[in-house]
């Protein structure tokens, strides 16, 4: 076995593996391989991190790559962890709520992160094509890493995903493939049956396929934890679609533990949509595996994943993290994502904003309180689902182009402002 820094290990079996190619499943009991780094007890000393690289990759020394010469990057990650003292004061919450800004990375979604370090692999491991199931925030990041690294890029989705989300990918130049009548985890059975069959990098973001995502993904915790000054928040708020954020988050804090960076984890709040929550529901019944949601209902398609393929791991993290998960209609993470542009300027798609929607309902049933301080994970932009919000052009008007009637309008816009404030 030659030695890396970096290793595979089945916590089940105990078997382990240190290759460059790295595989999702332990080959002797199918459990869900990790990355174990041999260093990482030493590495408080020898800097935990690069301070010449900006982004994820400064956190290289706890990614499984070989070659940082050939890291695929785009300026993922080194997001925005902001206070939202707009929102805070709105819900009368004393402590500090934070969010963290997933929607700038370069494709508009926290899976910049698993697609730079999935591409990166490819490359470095001699793939030409790499392949990705997606309900639409995945599979067009994919498809932008690849375009950057001149690899050929399949992206495989659910018939009915939003049209921004199709174009993007086409945009980067991958071959769509769109399946009628499905959702997202049949799109994954798919690519994963022909796995064999084709020589691509399966880089669909779930880490019983891909065994680089839970690595980019992590790096999120990474960065609020050092933007807090090398300490945890009291809870990291996140939604769950295929579950592997969850899993990464709290992989990132139990390293930052173990490298003696941070002294104390934080307690994960899990949120799903309520026409698709096979996470909660497990975690409500105190169950150890997550089962297949039979009838998905709900608009928030890209969380409504009826298989959620790290959805144990999830809970564990969710067992483990002393935390607690929840259910949000399709209506509050609307509304959330409504408040979130017009109280904070950033301008989430509403799964993107289900965090702060989740924040909301905690608040409300005593979770969340007192002094805490609240990290909400805000994942996607909402310029990758804008067609949902189309009954908001209601709002607009239309005038002539004499300055009475614009004289007009704006007097009655004043006018409504004074109302809604309630002010004399
Ligand atoms: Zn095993």
């Amino acid at each position: 076995m030659e030695m890396r820094d970096y290793l595979q290990s089945c916590s089940s079996c105990g078997f382990q593996r240190s290759d460059s190619i790295g595989i999702a499943e332990c080959p002797r009991c199918g459990k869900t391989l990790k990355y174990l780094y041999r260093r990482i007890r030493e590495i408080k000393s020898s800097g935990f991190l690069d301070s010449s690289l900006s982004g994820m990759w400064k956190y290289h020394q706890l990614l499984p790559v070989d070659d940082l010469g050939s890291c695929v990057t785009l300026g993922e990650g080194g997001t925005p962890l902001t206070d939202s003292h707009r929102l805070r004061s709105r819900f009368g919450f004393s402590g500090r709520l934070l969010l963290k800004d997933e929607t700038q990375n370069p494709t508009g979604t926290y899976k910049d992160r698993p697609a730079s370090i999935g591409v990166t692999k490819a490359l470095e491991t001699g793939s030409r094509l790499v392949a990705i199931a997606s309900d639409g925030n995945a599979g067009p990041a994919v498809a932008a890493y690849s375009a950057r690294a001149g690899l050929d890029c399949l992206v495989v989705m659910p018939e009915d995903t939003p049209m921004e989300r199709n174009i993007q990918a086409v945009l980067y130049g991958a071959r769509l493939i769109l399946v009628k009548e499905s959702t997202v985890s049949e799109c994954i059975d798919l690519v994963n049956e022909l796995s064999g069959t084709f020589d691509w990098t399966h880089l669909t973001t779930a880490a019983a396929v891909n065994p680089y995502h839970i690595e980019g993904t992590k790096t999120i915790a990474y960065e609020i934890a050092e933007d807090l000054g090398w300490s945890s928040p009291d809870w990291v708020i996140v939604p769950a679609g295929g579950a592997g954020l969850a899993a990464a988050t709290w992989k990132g804090f139990l390293e930052m533990k173990v490298a003696g960076m941070i002294n104390k984890l934080p307690r994960l709040l899990v949120v799903q949509a309520k026409g698709c929550a096979p996470v909660v529901r497990a975690f409500k019944e105190k169950k150890r595996r997550v089962e297949r949601w039979e009838k998905p209902n709900t608009k928030a398609t890209a969380i409504g994943v009826p298989y959620p393929l790290d959805g144990d791991w999830a809970l564990e993290a969710i067992e483990e993290s002393g935390g607690y998960a929840l259910t949000l209609s399709d209506e509050e993470m609307n509304k959330a994502a409504m408040i979130l542009a017009r109280s904070e300027g950033v301008f989430a798609e509403s799964t993107g904003a289900a965090s702060v929607a989740g924040f909301a309902r905690a608040l409300e049933e005593g979770i969340v309180g007192g002094e805490e301080t609240v990290v909400a994970v805000v994942t996607g932009s909402g310029l990758k689902s804008i067609s949902l919000f189309g009954e908001l052009m209601d709002e607009s008007r239309v005038i002539g182009r004499d300055s009475s009637d614009l004289n007009s309008v704006v007097e009655e816009y004043m006018q409504a402002d004074r109302e809604d404030l309630g002010t004399p």
